[in-house]
């Protein structure tokens, strides 16, 4: 069976889109630890990001970095916090999340609530940096 994010890829499940290429796709977490909490994910279906093949491991990388950025131009944070864990959709995939110390980064607190109108002005103010 698919995974929930190659529905996302495939758009038959919608999401908070923020960028695309042929190969990978990020878009707004939908449980964020923070505003601006996005997911990077290859297209291709692989289960443990330590199993992507080399090129596609570096591009998602550099895919990474390039929305970082930008959320780091709209969210107020320190930094950018990087963290894979992928203990609940098994496709890889990097969150990046906006932080401001260590808390900021811990799963087990309680996500945000944002509604749709929220999602969406996060997903266009970061689009506009990119
Ligand atoms: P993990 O696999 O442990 O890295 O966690 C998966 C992450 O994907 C969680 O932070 C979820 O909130 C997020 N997630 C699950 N389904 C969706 C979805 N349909 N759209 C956006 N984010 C999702």
């Amino acid at each position: 069976m698919a995974s929930i994010f190659t529905k996302i890829v495939n758009g038959e499940i919608p999401c908070y889109k923020i960028l695309e290429d042929d190969y990978y796709l990020a878009f707004l977490d939908i449980n964020p630890l923070a505003k601006g909490h996005t997911l990077v994910v290859p297209k291709k279906e692989v289960d443990y990001l330590f199993d992507l093949e080399d090129d596609l491991f570096a591009g998602l990388h550099i895919f990474a970095k390039k929305v970082a950025k930008a959320i780091d131009k709209v969210i107020d944070c320190k930094r950018i916090g990087v963290a894979v864990l992928g203990l609940e959709v098994p496709h890889a995939h990097i969150h990046l999340i906006p932080i401001n110390g260590l808390y900021d980064i811990d799963f087990s607190k309680p996500k945000l609530k944002l509604n749709e109108k929220e999602f969406n002005e996060i997903a266009d103010m970061i689009r506009a940096e990119l």
